[in-house]
């Protein structure tokens, strides 16, 4: 039975460790951090006895490669899943409305949603489902162009890019329109949002995401592998019929195949020139700030917001189901790369003004405490282009191959992402 080593314990060698255990491969996995997860993690506040995480993560029902995952690890109980896309939507000017797609299902559940969707007009509302049906026949012209090119060029006015497309642009992409690869976006809408009710609904953890995928630690231990964290590997060694690991300490590990499911950065200090792809991939921020208000004052789960910089907001406690009388809200600012700079208490202070010019129910609800994460790395910058970089990316000698959210798998940098190159990545290993 041959030995696979997996070094990086995100959702991608999660996945890879997953499928090779189930494929009957004797399995170990070296984690630098002393938890697991990688990009999606989780820890408490201590002051408030909440658990946060590094940023609110929202899922759809598309994501089947990560569900599956969530299935086999018995967690996928922790999840919300909506019934159909629901979306709430306020903006800075006062007014609300929603995207409700519940009305009927396929395609006509996102027609009639739109319909009723105040934020557009009739012209913006029949040009979107002009573009939903050149997507569903496979005609729009999407290779080597912005989406922002795409959108103009299919009559997108700027209202329905701001209230509409951009919305889910930054959400899935976190990349500015004027840049982000369309033909990537557009996989997202066939496989999604514009692909019926069971993949376009939203779905949102529960509870903190480590939550979801430490069973992998047990699932490990129970079929002889093991896991190894606070071990960052520095070096890998091919030998004849073996690849040897040394972690920082110098105390080596040898395995028949490895999978390297760590970010690309991290990978030219591994393996240096056959690696020289690693530095073609650049990375796009995300800011997430959670805020403690005295009380409760939104009664939907989560909500975009348009015209400020807060993007989406999610409403904790009622996701989260429990009972408490005070509120907290995670916010989130994508393609943040203009306020990563910014600090802290100014990034709370602009948040929470903003928040309660659009919510004046908050004017005597007192801010409690706060919290604000950056995640400078947190997606890859998915510029026109990136596809040819990622196809670049291919296994060493049979047998050292490459797993993670950037890797090639059509889809954007995300869980799903991540969970799918760590499936490919075990199809590799025979
Ligand atoms: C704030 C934020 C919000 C996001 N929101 C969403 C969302 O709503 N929906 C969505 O689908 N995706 C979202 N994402 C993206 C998603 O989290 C990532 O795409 C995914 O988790 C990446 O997984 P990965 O396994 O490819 O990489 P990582 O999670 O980065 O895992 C790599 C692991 O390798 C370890 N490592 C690195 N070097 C070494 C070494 N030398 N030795 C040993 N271990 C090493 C790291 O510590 C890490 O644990 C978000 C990301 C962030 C940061």
């Amino acid at each position: 039975m041959k030995k696979i080593g997996i070094i990086g314990a995100g959702v991608a060698g999660i996945n890879s460790a997953y499928h090779l255990i189930n494929k009957g491969y004797l399995v170990d996995l070296h984690e630098s951090r002393d938890n697991l997860g990688g990009r999606i993690n989780s820890f408490f506040d201590n002051k408030m006895n909440d658990e946060i995480d590094n940023g609110q993560h929202v899922l759809i029902g598309a994501y089947k490669e990560f569900i599956k995952l969530l299935i086999g690890l018995n967690t996928f109980n922790l999840l919300k899943i909506q019934k159909a896309l629901f979306v709430k939507y306020y903006s800075n000017n006062g007014k609300e409305s929603q995207l409700d797609t519940s009305f009927l299902y396929g395609e006509m559940g996102m027609i009639i949603g739109l319909i009723k969707f105040d934020f557009l007009s009739t012209k913006d509302k029949i040009n979107i489902v002009l573009f939903v049906l050149k997507l569903k026949f496979g005609i729009l012209k999407s290779k080597n162009k912005s989406i922002l090119e795409v959108l103009k060029y299919e009559n997108q006015s700027d209202n329905s890019i701001l209230c509409f497309w951009e919305p889910m642009i930054l959400a899935t992409m976190n990349t500015q329109v004027g840049i982000c690869d369309a033909s990537l976006f557009i996989n997202v809408l066939k496989q999604g949002f514009f692909a019926g009710r069971e993949n376009a609904k939203i779905i949102i953890p529960k509870v903190g995401l480590c939550n979801l995928i430490n069973p992998i630690i047990d699932l490990i231990s129970n079929n002889n592998g093991n896991v190894y964290l606070k071990n960052t590997i520095t070096e890998i060694i091919q030998s004849n019929d073996k690849i040897i690991i040394k972690n920082v300490d110098g105390e080596e590990f040898e395995y028949d195949e490895i999978i390297i499911a760590i970010p690309p950065d991290r990978i030219s200090k591994l393996i240096g020139i056959e690696a020289s792809w690693a530095e073609e991939f650049e990375f796009s921020p995300i800011i997430s700030v959670y805020l403690w208000f005295e009380r409760e004052f939104l009664d939907v789960d989560f909500a975009s917001i348009l015209g400020t910089n807060i993007q989406w907001l999610f409403n904790k406690i009622l996701i989260s189901g429990e009972m408490k009388n005070n509120s907290l809200v995670s916010l989130t600012i994508s393609e943040a790369s203009k306020l990563i700079e910014m600090g802290n208490k100014e990034i709370v202070d602009m948040c929470e003004s903003e928040l309660r010019q659009i919510f004046p129910k908050l004017n005597d609800n007192k801010l409690l405490h706060y919290r604000v994460i950056k995640e400078r790395n947190a997606t890859l910058l998915a510029t026109v282009g990136i596809e040819k970089a990622r196809e670049k990316v291919k296994s060493i000698n049979n047998r050292i191959h490459f797993a993670g959210c950037w890797t090639d798998t059509k889809l954007p940098s995300t869980i799903e992402g991540a969970a799918l190159s760590g499936k490919i990545a075990v199809d590799k290993i025979k």
